[in-house]
């Protein structure tokens, strides 16, 4: 059994680990201790490292590196994301520049089909999906736009993720490609959820049936464990992984704290729980050699339990009789995946927030640290930012 497995795999590490500082017969001394290995974890310890000549332990709670975007090949050979698939995107050219001194790039265009009634039809919503659903004959643009516009329900104030839709594309396209789906992933309606959530989905006009437009779109070639691996190969770097925060704290002596972790976490809850949607995924192995067109298959229909197929060859390219899908189940309890952008619970992220403030030693960045529905390269760049800041504002950082 994988979970089983995996998790005596965390213990023996975690054993070892402290095994190790306590070998060491005092409390070993690092000028900053960063908790967690994943983006915003990585870039804070390979630039305190490399750039700031600063001796640095990396700690984190799970047995691997890379944080969710860790790859890792199955059984089979296969190069599988273990926390959902990773696609790579941006438009800074800075983020971009940066990784690309730790990988190579395999180039890649992420395209996404819609399982609607057994049809698949591309999302983000284009003039071939209306095509296809309507049978349409939208020739251009602008015959696509005009069918948009006379469905289009204006929305006087767009507030939620169901305003969004709504104003764009009308009520009917909403529930067949929104409503049941962020239902699911969400556990909540969309009007419930910010905007922002389903503005990430554009609508668009013409054929182009890429999910992503940004100027930069590849995959690590070698993956993302790989591209992680090279950012933490320093001298002045230490991981260790499978050892929590409170573990590392109580075995080693640091002068300033980055951490990548929950923020309500961090402060004992003290506020309350911050909400996390989490999801369970399920790993399989298919004796075909292909199962689906694209990579990724969602399932809008609130009846179909799961969010998403994704077939991982589409991303790496690799070759084999076989091939390896994860199934996607959205779930409320489990690892802390997704902050859920509304209202509420960005207030009291604001309250740990200003306790956050309160404590120049201690630097929260990323993901769950601050609270943000962020992808990848959005991490990278606050990652990039706040050492920036940290450096101008430390005379002690890469001295002249
Ligand atoms: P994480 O990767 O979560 O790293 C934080 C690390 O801290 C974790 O490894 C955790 O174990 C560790 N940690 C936490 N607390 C402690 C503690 N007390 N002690 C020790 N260790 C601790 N982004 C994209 O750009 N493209 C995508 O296609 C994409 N797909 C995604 C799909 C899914 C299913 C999910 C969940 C996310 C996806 N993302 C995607 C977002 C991407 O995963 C994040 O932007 C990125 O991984 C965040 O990096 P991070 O370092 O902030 O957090
Ligand atoms: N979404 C949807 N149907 C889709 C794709 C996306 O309803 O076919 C909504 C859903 O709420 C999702 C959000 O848009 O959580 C953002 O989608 P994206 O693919 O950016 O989410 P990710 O998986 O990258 O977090």
């Amino acid at each position: 059994d994988a979970t089983a497995a995996e998790m005596m795999a965390a213990i023996d590490e975690a054993t070892a680990a402290s095994a190790h500082l306590a070998a060491q017969g005092q409390r070993p001394h690092y000028d900053y201790l960063v908790v967690g290995a994943g983006f915003a974890g990585a870039v804070m310890a390979e630039r305190l490292a490399a750039d700031g000549g600063k001796r640095v332990l990396v700690v984190d709670r799970r047995p691997h590196i890379a944080g969710n975007a860790y790859d890792v090949a199955d059984a089979a050979g296969i190069l599988i994301h273990q926390y959902g698939p990773h696609i790579f995107h941006t438009n800074s050219d800075e983020v971009f520049a940066y990784l690309s001194n730790f990988t190579r790039w395999r180039a890649y265009e992420h395209r996404v089909l819609a399982d609607v009634d057994g049809r698949r039809v591309p999302v983000p919503i284009n003039r071939t999906t209306l095509n296809a659903l309507y049978d349409a004959g939208l020739e251009t643009d602008a015959d696509a736009a005009a069918f948009l516009a006379a469905r289009a329900e204006p929305v006087a104030q767009v507030r939620t993720s169901e305003d969004v839709v709504v104003s764009a594309v009308g009520h009917e396209l909403y529930r067949t490609f929104f409503r049941g789906y962020t239902r699911k992933q969400w556990g909540l309606d969309p009007s419930a959820l910010d905007k922002s959530v389903t503005a990430r989905v554009p609508t668009r006009t013409s054929t182009d049936d890429r999910y992503f437009t940004d100027r930069h779109q590849a995959m690590p070639a070698a993956g993302f464990t790989a591209m992680f691996a090279a950012m933490l190969d320093h001298p002045n770097i230490t991981v260790l992984t499978g050892t929590d925060f409170a573990e590392a704290a109580a075995a080693v002596s640091y002068d300033r704290l980055v951490y990548t972790g929950p923020i309500d976490e961090y402060f004992g809850y003290c506020h309350g729980r911050l909400p996390y949607r989490s999801l369970c995924f399920e790993h399989r192995t298919l004796p075909v050699e292909r199962h689906q067109e694209v990579a990724v298959v969602n399932y809008p229909d609130e009846a179909v339990p799961h969010t998403r197929i994704t077939e991982y060859k589409h991303l790496t390219g690799q070759r084999s009789p076989v091939t390896s899908i994860t199934i996607e189940y959205p779930a409320a309890e489990g690892d802390p995946y997704y902050p859920i952008p509304r209202p509420e619970n960005h207030q009291l992220y604001k309250r740990y927030e200003a306790l956050a403030l309160a404590e120049p030693d201690v630097i929260f960045v990323g993901r769950l640290a601050t609270y943000r529905y962020y992808n990848m390269d959005q991490v990278v760049g606050q990652a990039l930012a706040t050492y920036r800041r940290l450096k101008a504002g430390h005379a002690d950082i890469a001295p002249a």
